[in-house]
């Protein structure tokens, strides 16, 4: 997890520029959790910065993710959700409430696993596992 300068430091680095917006949008995912969608972090953007757009929102987050800073998840396909937590991690997805839980994984049995099952590979950059289903919430309301 990093802090907002750190990650000014980084855009820094990369040559990115630094704009009141950009800073905005790393403040409101320093330290989450809770996986906001585009259109949430917007919302909650637009009350004190209310020239931001969904446009930018989308912009600054991919290029929070090609400098390492946030994944951006497509477990659901109609919409991405950002995800501040870049260590590997999977997700369970409640098809009822929309709720996204962190999964801990065993990445070294993973991949593992993974790499001698198929001997056709040899290295693995990335990956994105997604559990769905209901949620204990959801479930007990049936
Ligand atoms: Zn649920
Ligand atoms: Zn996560």
């Amino acid at each position: 997890m990093w802090t907002v300068s750190e990650g000014i430091n980084i855009l820094r680095g990369r040559g990115a520029k630094i704009t009141a917006q950009r800073i905005a949008i790393l403040r409101q995912l320093e330290g989450r959790t809770d996986h906001p969608s585009a259109d949430m972090l917007y919302k909650e953007l637009a009350v004190d910065y209310p020239t931001m757009s969904v446009a930018t929102v989308y912009s600054t987050a991919q290029l929070l993710a090609d400098a390492g800073l946030i994944k951006i998840l497509s477990i659901d396909d109609k919409r991405v959700y950002f995800d501040p937590t870049t260590s590997t991690h999977g997700h369970f997805l409640c098809r009822n409430c929309g709720k996204l839980v962190d999964l801990q994984i065993n990445e070294e049995g993973f991949f593992k696993s993974a790499s001698t099952a198929q001997n056709s590979i040899a290295q693995i950059d990335n990956a994105e596992i997604f559990l769905y289903g209901l949620c204990t919430d959801c479930f007990s309301q049936k």
